[in-house]
């Protein structure tokens, strides 16, 4: 299982990157580790993003960061309702960066950067409002395979 690649701190530390990139944006934000992706990437990720029911915001502003370590695939799914206000390849600078930390092994680092980057560009888009709701749990969800 993917999960024995991180340690319990190594777990925690992402998901306080996600909590606190909550505390800049209204957009929930979702991380999903496995090891193996034998189908297209986006193909895979939109099967884990309606399993993990991110569509399910009220301003469908989920996000999900899917990252396969095995096989080396990775990607950033976002709602549409970022996608109906973001502009073209907002995500391509977060993705790049994520993956240079992914090729050099750093699936924590890299996920957290990310993570971080992620809250601090969506708050234009879609600010923390202070009745926020956590719609969505920030624990990191691990695939099987
Ligand atoms: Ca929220
Ligand atoms: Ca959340």
């Amino acid at each position: 299982m993917a999960k024995e690649l991180f340690t319990e701190e190594q777990i925690k530390y992402i998901e306080q990157a996600i909590g606190e990139a909550e505390q800049n944006t209204s957009g929930e934000i979702r991380v999903h580790i496995e090891k193996r992706c034998k189908e297209d990437v986006l193909d895979r990720a939109s099967h884990v993003f309606s399993l993990l029911e991110i569509q399910k915001t009220e301003l469908r502003n989920g996000v999900l960061f899917y990252l396969a370590t095995e096989d080396k695939q990775f990607a950033i799914l976002g709602d549409v309702g970022i996608n109906a206000v973001v502009p073209k390849g907002f995500w391509d600078d977060i993705r790049d960066m994520m993956v240079d930390y992914f090729k050099k092994g750093q699936f924590t680092d890299g996920l957290a950067e990310g993570i971080k980057k992620s809250g601090e560009q969506l708050k234009s888009h879609f600010p923390y409002q202070t009745d926020d709701v956590d719609e969505l749990p920030n624990e990191v969800s691990f695939g099987k395979k």
